[in-house]
């Protein structure tokens, strides 16, 4: 039988006028993920996307990264039949034969409504036909196995495992966002949230080389790598945030510092926002987690921008984030030790209170402009792209 895998997205929340771009920009996503394991072009067919498979195709690997496409709510490997009741009995049998159930079930959905017999009809007719053989017993709640029927335009697709996809939405159908992609646990998790609902990731990382070495770049690097098997590809600034700060601890108090930094931060992310075309700034907050990030300040740090800077965690507590972290796999590289910027000429108890008054007045008297201008002239800007696609496979 010719061998395919039948993709599934959510139809929820598509609107009409929006489907043909959701499921276009679908297939372009899973034809880059499985290209080089032997899959044909991904297309579309009443209501799911199915991808034809040559002989030699690498299936296990194929389940892998499909796992891992947005958009993709559910997939099957799954074996054509021709569509008549008879055949599908046949093959329906063919497949399940030598596994070993005591209940089962036949559930068939009709992509072409045209077709003479009703989905009950066909599950009665196969049910009845597996049931002779098998001496298994039907369950329509709680079967051991499932077995579905797809009928779809000239064939009729059969399967008996279902895998999970990862849900959200594909990957470059929201639009871009810049993400302040630090070291530690959360902002890849802010990232990968954003990348499941979508939209493409633009990094910035800022590091305070020379003072500091080069571990925290290697991890921005490692991160925005793994985080491309999600996203397909993306692009790092690493911003030289040294001389920025430098210039920040010249003639402003201790503990409003680590407030500067962040608000630096957010002009240095907004302007590489407007350079890439991007409309948001992302960040890993989460309220009250560390002394930077209580409301007062989050205040403050956000109106040094008129940019909406969106956090998906903000609700989120640390635990949920590590588990999220886990699971992405950003986990490992984030616990590498580094050093991080902001711990660079700061006090040990910084502002947990800021005042917006306060801060202006400080940053009146700096001259930053110049530096900044420098850090945004001499970023390095690097493109990932997922470790397949280098030849090294990151299995989950
Ligand atoms: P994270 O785990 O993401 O580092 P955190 O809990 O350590 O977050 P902070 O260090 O206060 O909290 O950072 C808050 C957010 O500011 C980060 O999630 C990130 O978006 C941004 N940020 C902090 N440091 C940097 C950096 N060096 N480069 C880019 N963004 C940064
Ligand atoms: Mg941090």
């Amino acid at each position: 039988m010719d061998h395919f895998f039948v993709i599934h997205y959510n139809e929820l929340g598509l609107k009409k006028g929006n489907r043909d771009y959701f499921e276009n920009a679908l297939c372009a996503n899973i034809d880059t993920t499985v290209r080089d394991l032997g899959a044909e072009r991904a297309r579309r067919i009443s209501g799911r996307v199915l991808l034809p498979l040559k002989a030699d195709a690498d299936t296990s690997e194929i389940k892998n990264r499909l796992g891992r496409v947005f958009g993709i709510a559910y997939f099957a490997e799954a074996w054509a039949s021709p569509q008549a009741v008879e055949n599908l009995e046949v093959n329906a049998w063919s497949l399940v034969e030598g596994r070993a159930f005591k209940s089962f079930r036949i559930d068939t959905r009709r992509g072409e409504k045209s077709f003479p017999l009703t989905s009950v009809e066909i599950n009665q007719r196969v049910g009845a036909y597996v049931k002779e053989r098998s001496q298994a017993r039907v369950d329509l709640e709680n079967a051991e196995l499932t077995c579905w029927i797809e009928i779809v335009e000239k064939y009729a697709l059969i399967y008996v495992e279902r895998l999970p996809g990862p849900g959200g939405l594909p990957v470059g159908t929201s639009g871009k966002v810049v993400v302040l992609l630090s070291g530690g646990i959360d902002s890849p998790v802010a990232a990968w949230k954003m990348i499941k609902r979508g939209c493409t990731p633009v990094f910035v990382h800022f590091h305070s080389f020379p003072y500091t070495n080069k571990e925290s770049q290697e991890k921005a690097k490692q991160i925005a790598q793994l985080l491309s098997a999600y996203s397909l590809r993306s692009k790092v600034y690493l911003v030289r945030f040294a001389d920025v700060q430098r210039h920040i601890m010249v003639d402003t108090p201790l503990e409003t510092r680590v407030i500067l930094y962040r608000r630096y931060m957010m002009r240095l992310a907004e302007q590489i926002a407007w350079r890439e075309k991007a409309r948001v700034l992302v960040t890993g907050d989460s309220v009250g987690q560390v002394a930077s990030q209580t409301i007062e300040n989050i205040d403050v740090i956000s109106r040094a921008v008129s940019m909406p800077i969106l956090r998906p965690l903000i609700g989120d507590d640390k635990i949920e984030i590590v588990d999220l972290a886990r699971r992405i796999g950003t986990y490992d590289i984030s616990i590498l030790p580094d050093q991080d910027c902001c711990s660079l000429f700061v006090p040990k108890h910084p502002e947990t209170k800021a005042n917006l008054l306060e801060i202006e007045k400080a940053e009146a008297r700096l001259d930053v402009a110049e530096t900044m201008k420098a850090a945004l002239e001499t970023a390095e800007v690097l493109l990932e792209s997922p470790s397949y696609a280098t030849g090294e496979v990151h299995k989950l």
